[in-house]
């Protein structure tokens, strides 16, 4: 099932998300329906505060974009990662502050924006698995990218935190046009 995207201005973007419980009322169900959510928006990563649901949990995919890629551009940003299909659970991220990068990023709670964002390139992840299986891994360039976005999330964090004064202020025309719910999106967004 489909389920609306939480949009820029609502509360629950803001929030600092609690450890998801295996005990969690119908989580699977929530799963699945934020893979639906974020494949019907064309996202490759999808975090549950975006679907109303302040919890420690978020989904990336970075195939379809791994796909996309020309083979230079694999070279360059995957670094070996053929893309990577994944639920988190109750993340803790240990970021790797050698080398940072910087790309455009844009977010399903903040509609026809993309800002350039300065990241680590590579992170070790410790999460649970679908089965509340721990599990550690290390991820680099869009891979890590993206689920350093998800995870910003879970700690109330939108991308815009990271951008210059200037690039926030040239967005500020659109985030009022989102906020006012004027912005007429391709997929189903609620505005609170
Ligand atoms: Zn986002």
């Amino acid at each position: 099932m489909i389920l609306p995207i939480m949009a820029y201005g609502s509360p629950v973007l803001r929030q600092e998300s609690v450890d998801l419980q295996p005990d969690y009322p119908e989580v699977d169900q929530l799963i699945a329906n934020m893979w639906d959510t974020m494949y019907n928006a064309t996202g490759c990563g999808l975090a549950a505060p975006q679907v109303n649901h302040p919890i420690n949990l978020f989904i990336v995919d970075s195939q379809p974009t791994y796909d996309a890629m020309t083979a230079e551009d694999k070279a360059l940003y995957y670094d070996g990662d053929q893309g990577v299909k994944e639920l988190f659970i109750n993340p803790h991220i240990t970021y790797f502050p050698d080398r940072y990068w910087s790309d455009d990023e844009g977010c399903l709670s903040i509609p026809g924006l993309v800002g350039s964002v300065k990241r680590p390139w590579q992170i070790a992840i410790a999460y649970q698995d679908e089965n509340f299986v721990s599990k550690n891994a290390i991820f680099s360039g869009m891979t890590a990218r993206m689920i350093q976005h998800e995870y910003d999330h879970l700690r109330g964090k939108l991308y815009l935190e990271h951008l210059s004064p200037l690039s926030k202020q040239l967005m500020n025309r659109k985030l009022s046009k989102i906020l006012n719910g004027k912005y007429a999106s391709k997929y189903p967004l609620k505005y609170v």
